[in-house]
């Protein structure tokens, strides 16, 4: 992703896959580093924009082109872009915050850019857009400033920011807490399932439960990493047949070895996400630097997009497990960080069967599954290339006994 290009315009009526001038606000503008819409509203310093949660509201935008064709508006072609409430944006100087003014009038100074080659061609809303402003010769895109909106001219990146100190220190806290509670819930809920895991270890597994959603990133380029819907159908095909597999190997192993039922979590077992993920959660390291990564813009982006349910902001009890499918795990093909987090990461090749194993079909996702309800690559394990937790493939989806009731006994798997 990079940063000039770093805009989606997204219409209300999604059956619309280009932008048209319009009377009536009918789109936003959605950035994407973070996750939020710009509409209007009052602030202290600079212009009167704010970013707001992208959930279903009243579209903000509104586009008109200089030519005042009512053709789909192109890459490149000169705009006036109006904010619900504001009025429509033109360069102008001021004091504090990015030196954009509002304006009554249409003011067409505006073009939605692309890749350059796809200049004069209509703008497709799939793929995100650059904000250049022919005023300032400049795009216009997020960075943290101390006055106004985060909102900067590409030229001034870097500037203006008395860098909120606090914005990092408070990601890193808030990872720190989410660790600790999850630490200290998973010491209560197992406590509380001492019974359940002694019974266990003498065979005796009663009916449980899991939450497991699997969360499909977007590459910089818009393309979701598995199972893209632009691929050819052969392909997409593949891919598809390779996240069955995967998902029918965690429900076979929760079934046969943990007496398990595995539920979609909040009823959604799939999901891709709509827009490009950032890098750094697209490649993302394992052993401590996932740990310290969890503290940062890889551990926010999980955390934000991460299967939840109301029970675990309790106590954790039932927290679903997501497994985000990225780009590439260095050195490794998936990810855990244990019980500090209800999410782990596989990427494209972890999501791969392996020919000849004991499990033909791919056991990385359910593999990283096990590390997150508390299994580690223990020494049996490592023995037989059956077992679940031999730490590469290929292996198998057997558990030991001790595993089983180590596993029943993580705040993942519940009675209800
Ligand atoms: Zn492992």
């Amino acid at each position: 992703m990079s940063d000039q290009v770093n805009w989606f315009v997204i219409p209300s009526d999604n059956s619309v896959t280009s932008i048209l001038s319009n009377n009536e606000p009918s789109y936003d503008l959605f950035n994407e580093t973070v996750f939020q819409r710009l509409v209007y509203g009052e602030r202290e310093y600079g212009i009167n924009l704010v970013w707001e949660d992208p959930e279903p509201a009243t579209p903000s935008i509104r586009f008109l082109a200089a030519s005042g064709a009512p053709s789909a508006i192109l890459y490149g072609e000169r705009v006036a872009i109006n904010v619900r409430g504001g009025g429509y944006l033109r360069y102008g100087e001021r004091e504090y915050g990015i030196n954009l003014k509002w304006s009554d009038e249409p003011v067409y100074e505006w073009r939605l850019l692309g890749n350059p080659s796809l200049v004069n061609t209509p703008v497709d809303i799939a793929n995100p857009v650059g904000l250049y402003n022919t005023v300032a010769n400049d795009y216009v895109f997020y960075d943290p400033r101390r006055y106004g909106i985060n909102l900067k001219w590409l030229r001034d990146k870097g500037k203006f920011n008395s860098k909120p100190w606090y914005e990092s220190v408070a990601d890193a806290l808030t990872g720190i807490l989410d660790e600790l509670g999850n630490f200290v819930f998973e010491i209560v809920n197992r406590a509380f399932g001492v019974v359940d895991f002694v019974l266990t270890f003498f065979g005796i597994m009663l009916p449980k439960r899991v939450r497991v959603r699997i969360v499909i990133l977007r590459g910089a380029d818009g393309r979701a990493i598995i199972a893209d819907g632009r691929l050819p159908q052969r392909d997409l095909a593949a891919q598809k047949q390779e996240l069955d597999d995967a998902i029918a190997v965690i429900k076979k192993c929760f079934r046969e070895q943990l007496n398990t039922r595995v539920r979609a979590a909040g009823g959604v077992l799939v999901e891709t996400l709509p827009f490009p993920a950032p890098q750094a959660a697209l490649h993302v390291r394992c052993g401590t630097g996932a740990w310290r990564e969890d503290f940062q813009e890889a551990g926010k982006y999980f955390r934000y997009n991460a299967a939840t349910n109301r029970s675990q902001a309790l106590l954790g009890y039932g927290a679903p497990i997501t497994i985000f499918v990225v780009d590439d795990v260095e050195d490794k093909v998936g990810c855990s960080i244990s019980l500090l987090s209800d999410y782990v990461v596989v990427d494209r090749v972890g999501m791969q069967s392996t020919k000849g194993a004991p499990e033909p079909r791919p056991t990385t996702p359910m593999h990283e599954l096990g590390h997150a309800c508390g299994l580690w690559h223990s020494w049996p394990a490592l023995l037989h290339t059956g077992n679940l937790m031999k730490s590469g493939t290929p292996r198998g989806i057997i558990l030991e006994l001790y595993q089983r009731a180590i596993m029943r006994n993580s705040r993942h798997i519940t009675f209800l």
